[in-house]
């Protein structure tokens, strides 16, 4: 059995959640030193979840992937990202937008935190695109546009 035929651990998900097989090639080229643009507008999430599934089942690392360990390690890399952060205001934040050195570790980070997200989602069979669908459903009604605009807190909440 050549490693192509491997089978992969996703593959007792449901068909629903099941996430396309990325071609082999790909997943090589993608963890080459120059990998191919993926850009965001049109690599889908399924796509993202096969790449990151792949990856942990080529290092047998499913093992240690229970849900505990993942959302800790999400906290983790969030935490990561937060010491860029740390001990500036909120202007000088903003400004890492516009400077290439500050902004590549952040971009690190950031795509650490969302491996683990991808990671979790994988693990407990959770479709990502429902749930924020879902989840932005509620964040309408507890924060209607005509009265939350330029407000953080909810209608009757303080702030
Ligand atoms: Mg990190």
């Amino acid at each position: 059995m050549s490693s192509c035929q491997k089978p992969v651990a996703g593959s007792q998900l449901p068909a629903s959640l099941q996430p396309p097989s990325l071609p082999r090639p790909l997943v090589a080229a993608l963890l080459n030193p120059a990998p191919p643009p993926m850009p965001d507008s049109s690599t889908t999430l399924a796509d993202l979840r096969s790449l990151v599934r792949q990856f942990v089942d080529e290092r047998d690392w499913r093992q240690f992937h229970a849900p505990k360990n993942l959302s800790m390690s999400l906290a983790i890399e969030a935490a990561e990202l937060m010491e860029h952060f740390q001990w500036i205001d909120a202007a000088e934040s903003r400004q890492a937008a516009g400077d290439a050195q500050r902004l590549a570790p952040i971009r690190e980070e950031l795509a650490d935190v969302l491996c683990y997200v991808l990671a979790l989602a994988n693990e407990l069979e959770i479709d990502l695109s429902t749930a924020v669908m879902d989840k932005m459903a509620k964040n309408a009604l507890k924060y209607p546009a005509e009265q939350s605009r330029g407000r953080y807190a909810p209608p009757g909440g303080t702030g």
